[in-house]
């Protein structure tokens, strides 16, 4: 029988690995297969345009299948637990593989948070076109984001969404009816000094005001409020709430495999998984201090297939991941900015200009022809690659 090397998950992180793994093994020497419970593959970075009418979302869903090289297996299946001991992983439909090699990519769960009138979540793609629907009935009030959990780093889409959100009303002529807010458990708009004093600058001259150290222990639907346990409030007509993640659930039923919040638990230089040599783990699943990214994701990649590589030619891996990532940031009317960061670097938001939302819009074009193919980027590939 053939080895073979089994990748859960087929959002960008799987596909990315899968396609790269393949360009190193043929058929022949290794079997790869793709397994997910769903064959829809959702282009993530254009999610925050649906709310605003920015993106169909028809348009970024493609089936997940078909994004994978030829040669590279597929299987519609949800994963229900690993076995270490045996390298064997058990679907929910009582079937299994055995595995030479096993990628984990199951990307990160929302923890499931109150649903109340006036109380909507943004994560995935219902949530987002919920969100579109609200804001399209929305003509003032005070819209309040909150930022449920302290993500690694920046938390970046909750002030995108803020940023959006400004230019929106602006464009509907309803602005100066609408008070945008947005409360977050951070000291500020970012986890860093530097990135927290530019992107606070940012928010107060689109008069986006930023309520520090507000960690929402309750949502009051009924009364517009959100409440903490230390007794503060803000009240609100609309919320949007960015829920704090987990790892994917079945996780919890793999011993040994992953922190108390579900993250795989890797060595973050070489995403070699610390419980077993032979499995790896990438993206939102991995429990990495880095912002959850695409292009986290991307420099991961390089990382992962190498080390796959290493690992079964018995040579020692390499610690070369440093935690890169980068994230833009639509700040509206055009214009984005970008954030760079590593382990041992601080994110710096560069400036707000038109080139760096003209580049994000030419990788959101190459999304799905170079990004998720593995296409390794040159030039101003390599420059707009960071901008996704
Ligand atoms: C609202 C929002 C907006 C974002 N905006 C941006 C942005 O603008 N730019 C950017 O770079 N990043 C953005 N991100 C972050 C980025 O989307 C993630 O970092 C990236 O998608 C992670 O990819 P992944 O493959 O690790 O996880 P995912 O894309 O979540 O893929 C995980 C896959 O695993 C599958 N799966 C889960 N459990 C199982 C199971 N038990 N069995 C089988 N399959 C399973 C799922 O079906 C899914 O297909 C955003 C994230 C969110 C939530």
């Amino acid at each position: 029988m053939n080895r073979r090397i089994v990748i859960l998950g087929s959002g960008v992180a799987g596909t990315l690995a899968a396609n790269r793994l393949r360009r190193h093994y043929d058929e022949s020497e290794f079997g790869i297969v793709v397994v997910d419970k769903v064959d829809d593959h959702l282009c993530r970075p254009a999610l925050v345009s649906v709310p605003f009418g920015l993106a169909e979302p028809s348009r970024i869903v493609r089936p997940a299948s078909r994004q994978l090289a030829d040669g590279i297996g597929f299987r519609k299946a949800e994963a229900d637990r690993v076995d270490l001991d045996t390298d064997t992983v058990h679907f929910t439909d009582g079937s299994s593989y055995h595995y030479d090699v096993l990628v984990l990519a199951t990307g990160a769960a929302p923890t499931p948070g109150p649903s109340a009138a006036g109380v909507l979540p943004f994560h995935d793609l219902p949530s987002a076109v919920a969100l579109r629907d609200a804001l399209r009935r929305f003509d003032g009030g005070r819209l309040v984001v909150d930022i449920a959990g302290t993500a690694a780093g920046t938390p970046v889409e909750p002030l995108e969404f803020c940023f959006l959100a400004d230019w929106y009303f602006r464009r509907r002529k309803i602005r100066d009816r609408v008070e945008l807010a947005c409360v977050t458990p951070l000291n500020g708009a970012g986890s860093r000094p530097e990135a927290s004093r530019a992107l606070g600058q940012l928010l107060e001259e689109k008069w986006i005001r930023m309520t520090p150290r507000f960690t929402t222990s309750v949502i009051d639907g009924e009364n517009g409020r959100l409440l903490t346990d230390e007794g503060h409030e803000i009240a609100f007509d609309l919320a949007v709430v960015f829920p704090q993640l987990r790892g994917a659930p079945w996780m919890v039923r793999s011993p040994g495999l992953a922190d108390g919040r579900g993250f795989v638990t890797v060595d973050r230089h070489t995403l070699q998984c610390k419980a077993k040599p032979n499995v790896f783990a990438l993206g939102d699943a991995a429990g990495l201090p880095v912002p959850r990214s695409t292009s986290a994701v991307s420099s991961q990649a390089g990382t992962l297939v190498h080390n796959i590589r290493r690992f079964l030619a018995d040579e020692p891996l390499d610690a070369s991941y440093d935690g890169h990532a980068a994230c833009r940031v639509e700040t509206g009317f055009g214009r984005a900015l970008l954030l760079d960061s590593t382990y041992d670097t601080e994110a710096r938001p560069g400036h707000e200009s038109r080139l760096a939302h003209a580049g994000a819009r030419a990788a959101q074009r190459l999304y799905w022809s170079a990004v998720l193919p593995g296409r390794e980027p040159t030039g101003l590939g390599r420059w707009s690659r960071r901008l996704i």
